[in-house]
């Protein structure tokens, strides 16, 4: 096996004596889809923003492709992130708010226009190019950000329930598309999420969490057929 692209070691996130996340060891293989899973308050957004450099860890050590990156900041991560709460320039059109990072980078408008008309294709935004992030539903909001992540070409990228906020049947045609998107770019993706289903449906491996700390990372199949302890076996819903 090649070497693992993300690596956390050992890290550790407190405050004020309020525990985040702790010995928390994790290798992501590049390319691979990793789902961090578990019970509201176990630990997986703060993992995730220790992973993006929002967070800091009191402990350990963090590398995306064999770099240092523990203390670095989130621009230089080399990633792109989804979040429930969207984070779209309000005073910026649909369009504009899509292409804004390769534009940043100087991509040729030609190419900008092309991986935009991609994204909103694969989203579901066809159309909506001009309207204003307050014009938009929750939902749409929440595709706008997917279109921009897709298009920002990053080779790791981090969700944080990203469809949480979608309705069921628009939950699941926008997993697939994700699922199908992460696939033919190769991209790697830490995907947060609490719901089982879609954790054990999308990834390749597993990071199941409770209480800050990892219980069992293993593919779907391993934490169904052989799960750790008992927590494991009832949150997946193992046969006992
Ligand atoms: P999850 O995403 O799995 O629901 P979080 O990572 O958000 O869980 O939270 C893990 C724990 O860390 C929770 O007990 C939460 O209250 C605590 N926590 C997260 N962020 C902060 C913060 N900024 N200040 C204090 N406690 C926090
Ligand atoms: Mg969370």
């Amino acid at each position: 096996m090649t070497a693992p692209f993300v690596v956390l070691k050992d890290i550790a996130k407190r405050w004020n004596g309020q525990l985040g996340v702790e010995g928390v060891s994790l290798e992501i293989a590049e390319g691979s889809f990793v789902a961090l899973l578990g019970p509201s308050g176990c630990g997986k957004s703060t993992t995730l923003r220790l992973l993006s450099g929002l967070e800091i860890p009191d402990e350990g050590q963090i590398l995306i492709a064999g770099q240092d990156v523990t203390t670095s900041a989130a621009s230089d991560r080399n990633l792109s992130m989804v979040f429930q709460s969207y984070a779209l320039f309000p005073h910026l059109s649909v369009a504009e708010n899509v292409m804004f990072g390769l534009k940043v980078r100087r991509v040729p408008k030609p190419e900008r226009l092309e991986k935009l008309r991609r994204a909103l294709e694969i989203t579901g935004l066809l159309g909506y190019e001009a309207r204003k992030p307050g014009e938009l539903s929750g939902g749409q909001r929440q595709r706008v950000a997917l279109a921009r992540a897709i298009v920002a070409g990053k080779p790791v990228c981090l969700m944080d329930e990203p469809l949480s906020n979608l309705d069921a049947k628009l939950r699941n045609s926008v997993r697939k598309d994700i699922k199908k998107l992460q696939q033919d770019l190769g991209i790697t993706v830490v995907y947060v999420t609490h719901d089982q289903t879609e954790a054990m449906s999308m990834a390749d491996m597993v990071v199941l969490m409770k209480d800050g700390r990892i219980q069992q990372v293993g593919t779907p199949q391993q934490l169904y057929s052989e799960p750790a302890n008992t927590f494991v076996a009832e949150f997946v819903g193992a046969p006992p």
